[in-house]
């Protein structure tokens, strides 16, 4: 018996991907010195490296980017796309950027000034380093549950008032511009936060005078949960439980390339007058126009139709529960992920995939380029490779060793899932076998992205 919500969509036009072979993957996996990130997209099978700009646009996107206004100023795609954020988001000011990390780069220089706070539930690179760029700390304020990769917790993703509090106690509510917070939280699994937590957030800021942006990256999967877990929303649409969750925000930052279902692009929307005009100040300085702001009409086409499209209930179910589908599977065959399974990817547990590797014999590296070779699935490192060396040189050792399993939106069928899942528990069987790595190219900064490896 069916136990998932079938594709809410037929196939148009299709993209042949290569079937190799085992031996192909395995020269390829060694030219690409065991690292997920070096091997050719053309030699992979089923892409899970990210969520991010992966989507497959509908044909009413695809026709909007052939109606691309592409006027230096004034573009009409400009005021779809302002029209589509007032509307689904509830913002009155819209400054488009090339992507999310635009609309970091703008808010942070708008908001920090050197030596106040930034508190947010977990940090994601990008928004964390405009922030300490522009002379903020950022503080971790997410609840203890979220670092704990067993913890089964409906909304994992929620800020701790307690450690808020702690915070305007210690360094005082003027040091603190604004609360950034992010739906869902990408580095603790997309998990989200709950709308009460929100409204709580809300009534603690108004209470010091502190403003709070989101980090809307992938509201509309946190709008689902919501709908199927927060009691009181059962019935309410998405686009009304998008509207009630922004209405508890000053403005948001968004990466278009997750939840605005298009390849590019991305916003910054805010309400307050004399903020947006400095926000616009800056975008011609960084991005470009005020009615373009890095993207051409044609993305703004695309994306303004996107947020309608993401909003659709049938299609966001189908996104989430295909993710659930692949993470029950595993959890059937006893394979080791992080729980609850959030919205975008399925996280698999190395150290205890492959208990008898230490982790400076890197065991999510290791579990990745295995489920290559195995199986033609490229999946990414989010441990010791990731979490670089600390100021002596020493690896930082983070808790979490994981491989993640990211689901691109609309791309993959629920064969393909299968696919996945079967790799894994193949692999999970011999996981005896398998033996670790050891480096033989290292670079000095953010070395996941380059480093090169040979088994052990
Ligand atoms: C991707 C992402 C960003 C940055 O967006 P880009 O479009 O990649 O610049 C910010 N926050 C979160 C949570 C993200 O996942």
């Amino acid at each position: 018996m069916r136990n998932y919500p079938p594709e809410p969509f037929r196939i148009k036009v299709v993209e042949p991907v290569k079937m190799t072979s085992q031996a192909e993957r395995e020269e390829e996996i060694i030219r690409a010195g065991y690292n997920t990130f070096l091997i050719q997209s053309e030699q992979v099978y089923i892409d899970l490296l990210t969520d991010s700009g992966t989507t497959a646009m509908s044909d009413a996107q695809w026709g909007a980017m052939m109606q691309g206004d592409e006027a230096y100023a004034g573009s009409k795609n400009f005021y779809q796309l302002e029209r589509a954020v007032q509307e689904v988001y509830g913002f009155k000011y819209v400054v488009p950027t090339h992507q999310g990390r635009g609309a970091e780069n703008i808010l942070s220089r708008i908001m920090i000034k050197p030596g106040d706070y930034v508190p947010g539930n977990m940090y994601f690179t990008t928004t964390r380093y405009h922030q300490e760029a522009n002379g903020g700390k950022f503080v971790d304020v997410v609840i203890d549950e979220a670092h704990d990769s067993q913890f089964d917790h409906p909304f994992k993703g929620n800020i701790d008032i307690a450690k808020l509090e702690m915070l305007v106690a210690e360094v005082g509510a003027e040091k603190i511009p604004y609360i950034c917070l992010a739906t869902t939280v990408n580095l603790a699994g997309g998990q989200p936060v709950s709308m009460q937590n929100m409204r709580e957030v809300k009534d603690f800021a108004a209470k010091h005078g502190i403003k709070i942006f989101q980090d809307a990256t992938r509201c509309m999967e946190n709008a689902y949960f919501i709908k199927k877990r927060e009691p009181g929303y059962g019935n309410k649409s998405i686009k009304d439980i998008v509207r009630e969750m922004m209405s508890y925000a000053d403005g948001c930052t968004m990466s278009g390339k997750k939840d605005c279902l298009v390849n590019i692009g991305g916003f910054l929307a805010l309400n307050d007058t004399d903020l947006y005009v400095k926000a616009c100040e800056l975008v011609v300085v960084f991005e470009g126009m005020p009615s373009y702001g890095g993207m051409a009409g044609r993305d703004m086409a695309a994306m303004a139709r996107g947020i309608f499209e993401a909003i659709d209930y049938p299609y966001l179910e189908h996104r989430v529960e295909q993710v659930r589908y692949l993470g029950d599977r595993l959890i059937a065959a006893g394979i080791p992920i992080v729980l609850p399974v959030g919205g975008h990817a399925v996280y698999l547990d190395a150290k205890r995939f492959l208990p008898h590797l230490a982790q400076d014999e890197f065991p999510a590296q290791t579990l990745a380029a295995h489920l290559y070779i195995e199986s033609g699935v490229r999946s990414m490192e989010r441990g010791i490779i990731s979490a670089g060396r600390d100021e002596n040189g020493n690896h930082r050792y983070p808790k979490l060793e994981l491989v993640r399993l990211t689901i691109p939106r609309r791309v993959y069928t629920y064969a393909h899932m299968d696919v996945v899942a079967d790799a894994v528990i193949a692999l999970y069987t011999k996981r005896e076998t398998i033996r670790g790595l050891r480096f033989t190219y290292e670079a000095p900064s953010l070395r996941f992205f380059t480093a090169r490896f040979e088994l052990i």
